[in-house]
């Protein structure tokens, strides 16, 4: 592994030549290389292999990635065996939209993570969408930690709740504010909790979805800190325990204090967020 940043110019069609090769890329990461053209920069740290098209943008996302997941880190612990994943940056849209949201299986749409691999793509705006990289970020370690056994809701509101939270460290770190505007939920796009919890495709999710599987995530960290989501997301996906069963059995909450999380969670949702 190597400390320091490495940077250097690959080309595309040359992947035999090329000092990382393109030989272990998934079918849909050597579309986008062949997509992308000539001209690769890649840069590497030891959990990433960063692609982009100029030095400054992979060595942006290097550092926000590694931030990132330094955070992640903390909150759903370090994998047993690392290995870096790759982190392509794609600024073009017209590329984004050929090549990639297709294959788009998570339908984040704007970024994609699928194994080892990450796709994000990088507007010149990208500083309104602070979270999108922690969120994959947060999909790339529940995958790591429990391959194909994490629910969606559990999936989509781990990686909302944390993908913001490490955005908050890494604007820290860069002495910038994170801004975040949260819709209000109208009644009518709310879905129960147990549909939420039922939710098995993209197909069947509620307009809410993200959101409400977020403040599921939140309820749960408000009672036990950050720290103890390691062990709801263990709980969930290794024991299968629903959300309710978590609250009641593990943080022993009665039913009438269940109640009172249902309620702070539908105010939140039809709240505008300060
Ligand atoms: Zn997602």
């Amino acid at each position: 592994m190597v400390a320091a940043a490495l940077f250097w110019p690959l080309r595309a069609g040359a992947a035999s030549s090329a000092p990382a090769g393109t030989a272990s890329f998934s079918p849909l990461a050597r579309a986008v290389w062949k997509a992308g053209g000539r001209g690769w920069v890649r840069a590497e740290s030891g959990a990433f292999h960063v692609f982009g098209k100029s030095p400054w943008e992979v060595a942006d996302a290097r550092a926000e990635a590694g931030l990132a997941w330094e955070e992640i880190e903390k909150r759903l612990g370090k994998d047993p065996a690392p290995r870096p994943a790759r982190l392509f940056v794609v600024s073009d849209r017209e590329i984004w939209e050929r090549v990639l949201r297709g294959a788009d299986r998570r339908k984040d749409s704007l970024a994609i993570q699928a194994e080892d691999e990450i796709f994000i793509l990088r507007e010149p705006s990208a500083s309104t969408a602070p979270a999108r990289l922690p969120h994959e970020l947060v999909h790339l370690k529940l995958w790591r930690r429990f391959g194909d056994r994490v629910p969606l809701w559990l999936d989509e509101g781990l990686a909302s709740y944390l993908g913001w939270r490490a955005a908050g460290q890494v604007a820290r770190a860069s002495g910038a504010a994170l801004n975040r505007e949260k819709s209000v939920i109208a009644d009518d796009q709310i879905q129960s909790l147990a549909d939420i919890q039922s939710v098995r495709s993209y197909g069947e999710m509620g307009p809410a979805f993200y959101r409400q599987a977020e403040e599921m995530v939140a309820a749960v960290a408000r009672r036990t800190g950050d720290e103890g989501l390691a062990d709801f997301a263990r709980a969930i996906a290794e024991e299968g325990l629903s959300w309710e069963d978590y609250l009641t059995q593990r943080l022993k909450l009665s039913a009438l204090e269940l109640e009172e999380v249902r309620k702070e969670m539908m105010n939140n949702l039809q709240q505008k967020a300060r």
